[in-house]
C-alpha cells in the first residue's frame, strides 16, 4: 500500500536514547533540556533569530492572530488547508477570501487591494505547497494600507527564498511539525518572529501568559511542545539532509516520467531553494483526476486531493465564488512522495497516470 506520505520514523534506539533523558530527568513537558536543544538546534539549521516550539501548528496561527490584536477582516487564501480559514474564524474574525494566482497557487496578490476595506487588519496567507508567496509585493501592500501580515508556512521546513528561511518573512510566520509534514514530531508545530517585542507576546501567550510562576503577562493559552514531541524531532532532525535528498530523487523521477503535455505541476517561484515538501499536479479535468485516482486506488496507492473542496466552500462560511481556487481545487491530486518511495514505485504511478490521460 503507497499514501500520499509516508511518516519518517528514526531508528527506535535513537527515539529511546532521547527519550531516557526525559525518563532521567524525570521531566516530560514545561520546555525541559529537550525542547529548548530542539529550538536551538532548529534555530541553527534554519537560520532564523528566533522561534517557539509549539504542540502542533493550528495554535500558532491563532496565537499569532491575538498577539497582533486582530479584528475585522482578514485577507486570505482560498486554496490552503482548512486551519488557516478555521483559525480566523475561531479568533473571532471574518476570512476575506482572494483568489490565487493559476500557476503558483498562491494568493494572487494582485488581487489583494480590492479587497481591502476599513475593517480589514491583517493579510493571512500560505505558502502553499512549500512555495512562496509574492512576499515583496504583499509587504507594499501591508504597508501602504497598515495591515499585519501572517505567514502559513506550514509546509515550509527548510525552504529559503532569496538567500534566507521564507519564515523570516511577514510579522509571524508559523509551521507545523504533524506526522505529514516533511519534518516531523509526531504532533507540532513553531512560531517564527522576528521583532522582539511581538515576540515576546507571543512566548507568553502560548503559556498561558505566565511570567514566572506567580506573574502573568497578559492572556494566554497552552500551546508548549512537551518534552516527548521534542524527543521525536531531535531523533528526527540529524536525517534531515538525507530525507531532502531522498525525497528530491522522487520529484525526479516523476519529472522524468509523467506526461507534462497534458499535466502541469505547480510553478516554485524564482529565487526559491523548495524543499520537496508535496508533489501536486494539475489535471486538465476533474474527470480525468477521478479517472486516475481509480487507477491508483485499484494498485493499492492512494493519493490525496490536496486541497479539496476550496475553502471558500466550507460550510460555515457564506462567501462569493473564487473561480481559480476552484478550477484548481477540483483538478489537483498530490501524487505519493515519501523518504522511501523507490525508483520502481515511482515509475509505476507515472505510467498509471500516463495511461488514464
Ligand atoms: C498541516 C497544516 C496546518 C495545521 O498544522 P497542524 O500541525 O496539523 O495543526 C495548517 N496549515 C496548513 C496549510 C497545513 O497544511
Amino acid at each position: 500500500m503507497i499514501h500520499v506520505t509516508k511518516t519518517f520514523l528514526p531508528p527506535q534506539e535513537i527515539y529511546q536514547s532521547i527519550l531516557k533523558r526525559a525518563w532521567d530527568n524525570n521531566w516530560i513537558t514545561n520546555r525541559g533540556e529537550l525542547v529548548l536543544e530542539l529550538e536551538d538546534k532548529l534555530k541553527t539549521y534554519l537560520k532564523v533569530p528566533n522561534m517557539i516550539a509549539a504542540t502542533n501548528g493550528t495554535l500558532p496561527l491563532q496565537i499569532a492572530i491575538k498577539a497582533l490584536n486582530l479584528t475585522g477582516e482578514i485577507i486570505t487564501t482560498s486554496f490552503s488547508y482548512v486551519a488557516t480559514t478555521s483559525s480566523i474564524v475561531w479568533e473571532g474574525c471574518k476570512p476575506i477570501f482572494v483568489d490565487i494566482h493559476p500557476e503558483y497557487l498562491t494568493i494572487d496578490e494582485t488581487k489583494i487591494e480590492a479587497a481591502i476595506t476599513p475593517k480589514t487588519s491583517a493579510i493571512l496567507a500560505t505558502h502553499v505547497f512549500g512555495n512562496p508567496c509574492h512576499v515583496e509585493a504583499i509587504e507594499a501592500i501591508a504597508r501602504k494600507h497598515n495591515l499585519k501580515v501572517i505567514y502559513d508556512a506550514a509546509h515550509c521546513f527548510g525552504v529559503n527564498y532569496k538567500g534566507e528561511s521564507i519564515f523570516n518573512y511577514g510579522d509571524i510566520s508559523s509551521c507545523s511539525f504533524h506526522a505529514t509534514k516533511i519534518f516531523h514530531t509526531g504532533e507540532g508545530g513553531a512560531l517564527f518572529c522576528k521583532q522582539q517585542d511581538l515576540y515576546n507576546t507571543l512566548f507568553y501567550h502560548h503559556n498561558f501568559g505566565h511570567k514566572g510562576h506567580e506573574d502573568f503577562q497578559g492572556l494566554g493559552i497552552n500551546a508548549k511542545m512537551s518534552e516527548l514531541q521534542a524527543a521525536m524531532g531531535l531523533a528526527v532532525f540529524p536525517f534531515m539532509p538525507q530525507i531532502m535528498e531522498w525525497r528530491r530523487r522522487v520529484v525526479q523521477v516523476y519529472e522524468n516520467e509523467l506526461n507534462f503535455t497534458k499535466l502541469t505541476f505547480l510553478k516554485i517561484r524564482e529565487h526559491t531553494v523548495w524543499n520537496y515538501s508535496y508533489y501536486p499536479i494539475v489535471f486538465e479535468s476533474e474527470h480525468t483526476l477521478k479517472k486516475a485516482m481509480k487507477r491508483l486506488q485499484e494498485n493499492d496507492i492512494y493519493p490525496r486531493r490536496y486541497f479539496y473542496p476550496a475553502l471558500h466552500n466550507l460550510p460555515y462560511l457564506n462567501t462569493p465564488e473564487m473561480p481559480i481556487s476552484e478550477l484548481v481545487a477540483r483538478r489537483i491530486l498530490c501524487l505519493p512522495l515519501s523518504h522511501d518511495l523507490s525508483d520502481k514505485d515511482t515509475k509505476k504511478i507515472c505510467k498509471l497516470v500516463n495511461a488514464v490521460l
